[in-house]
């Protein structure tokens, strides 16, 4: 299965990703990883999005998002799902539907199409989106150890289109995309988002 974790800054992804691959290892081979990077090329393509020594065109962006994804894709998680893994991943397409999509004004049509070209077929099997308005999200990261990065200094209005992208996301494809309210505990988010992912393991 391949499940990938959604939500704007904050939201406590990371965490909760590494609290499932713990608690699914007991019974399952269980990958984690993260975008943009998780292997060399992609990491790399990590580095020039997040430096803040350039300017950067938002098309530009977009498709560097999509490549280190298609890189990712073919390299990590295609081989560990064909392994029969499951792979728990930071961030995938709706990350570049909601921030380059809707909150860079893009467009969902055009990060749809150039997404469409990076993963072909692959689309999660489930997402499980941490919700959280982008005020507490802004605060939680201001205490850890933010990045310091060009994409972190964004305006509080664009993690708001960010967050309102999402929420939109988790309509069009109720399905796949299960929400969890990640206000709680770092505890209930952590049972709530095994619940789910349980549950969809056993269907
Ligand atoms: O997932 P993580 O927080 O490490 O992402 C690094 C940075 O890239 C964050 O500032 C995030 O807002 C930004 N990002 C983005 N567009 C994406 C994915 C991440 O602007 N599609
Ligand atoms: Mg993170």
């Amino acid at each position: 299965y391949f499940i990938t974790f959604e939500g704007p800054e904050g939201s406590g992804k990371t965490t909760v990703i590494e609290h499932i691959r713990v608690l699914l290892s007991d019974s399952h081979e269980v990958v984690k990883t993260r975008e943009p990077g998780g292997i060399p090329i992609s990491e790399k393509i990590r580095e020039i999005l997040l430096t803040k020594e350039h300017d950067m065109d938002g098309r530009t962006e977009a498709l560097l998002f999509a490549a280190s994804r298609r890189q990712h894709l073919v390299e990590r998680v295609i081989p560990e799902l064909e392994a029969g893994k499951i792979v728990l991943c930071d961030r995938f397409i709706d990350s570049s539907l909601a921030y380059q999509g809707i909150a860079r004004g893009i467009g969902f049509d055009d990060i749809m199409a150039i997404n469409k070209f990076a993963i072909d077929t692959h689309m999660p099997d489930l997402t499980v989106y941490l919700k959280l308005d982008p005020e507490t999200g802004l605060e939680r990261i201001q205490d850890n150890n933010r990045e310091n990065n060009r994409l972190d200094e964004e305006t509080i209005d664009f993690h708001k289109k960010v967050v309102s992208g999402y929420n939109e996301l988790s309509v069009l494809y109720p399905n796949r995309i299960k929400v969890v309210d990640a206000s709680q505990s770092v505890d209930s988010v952590v049972s709530d988002t095994l619940n789910i992912i349980n549950t969809y393991i056993q269907s």
